[in-house]
């Protein structure tokens, strides 16, 4: 990511959507007390989720949704190289989201699953994240985004300031709520190695964290997995719970491995 970003006066802005399930674009358009508001201070370029009229003049491009087409490098690439300042908006932009189950096994076969006989039509490749194709100036994270942390986001890039992001893990927001933790609930929770950010959500609720929201920064995997062995997880278990949301690993063909052990 960029340390310095250029301060953006009401900026035009493009959001675009590769695989996704439209989601993080619909919760820009939920904040119906706030969106008059944001329209003094930035101009929709493009918006195909919300508008019918489109612009290739562009300040700001926000991206929604994994790359699982090689086209949509291409396009990424593009995007780029007009834009000033590039985000992106969700889980599936990054660290990969839903879309990226397609890694977790043969993707000619995921094709043919979805696509049939047609499947030549429609050329797949592994999925990756956006920011193994291009530069990320910042990420707005969850599945979907959380609406205040856009709004934070849009608010810091309005002053030059870069977007702020928690380092820590989504455990230091759970056990500020003192909620009974999920291991001692007698399940599972991917917590300690997922970046904070929505309030614990998920655990707040009586469920566990799902690792919707990325890597915190340094997370302590093997810790964690040696953990989740002792309470009963194969290796392949523990690499489907990391496949859910961070199916994608720079370096092993956008596949998650297993584990050792
Ligand atoms: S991150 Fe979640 S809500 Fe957003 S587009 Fe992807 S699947 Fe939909
Ligand atoms: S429930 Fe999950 S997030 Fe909360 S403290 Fe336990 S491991 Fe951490
Ligand atoms: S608790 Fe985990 S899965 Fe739930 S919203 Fe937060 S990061 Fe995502």
């Amino acid at each position: 990511m960029y340390e310095n970003l250029p301060a953006l006066k009401k900026p035009r802005v493009a959001v675009f959507e590769l695989a996704s399930c439209a989601g993080c674009q619909l919760q820009i358009l939920n904040l119906e007390d706030e969106l008059v508001d944001v329209l003094q201070l930035i101009e929709f370029a493009y918006f195909k989720e919300a508008m019918s009229n489109t612009s290739e003049d562009y300040d700001l491009a926000l991206i929604e949704g994994a790359v699982t087409r090689a086209s949509d490098e291409q396009k990424l690439l593009e995007i780029r190289e007009k834009a000033a300042i590039v985000g992106t908006i969700g889980s599936c932009a990054y660290p990969v989201g839903i879309p990226g189950l397609k890694n977790s096994g043969d993707v000619e076969a995921a094709s043919e699953l979805v696509y049939g006989a047609k499947a030549a039509l429609f050329p797949s490749v592994p999925v990756k994240p956006v920011d193994a194709v291009i530069d990320v100036d910042f990420h707005v994270l969850g599945c979907p985004i959380e609406k205040d942390e856009f709004l934070h986001t849009l608010t810091a890039l309005l002053i030059g300031k870069k977007p702020p992001i928690p380092p820590y893990s989504v455990c230091v927001e759970c056990r500020m709520k003192e909620n009974v933790c999920a291991f001692d609930r007698g399940e599972t929770c991917l917590g300690a190695v997922t970046r904070a950010g929505c309030g614990a959500l998920c655990p707040t609720y009586g469920s566990r964290c799902y690792g919707c929201r990325g890597p915190a920064d340094d997370p302590n995997e093997p810790s964690l997995e040696a953990l989740l062995e002792k309470r009963g997880k194969t290796p392949e278990q523990i690499a489907a719970d990391y496949a859910l949301y961070n199916g994608y690993r720079e370096g092993t063909a956008g596949r998650r491995e297993a584990p050792d052990g």
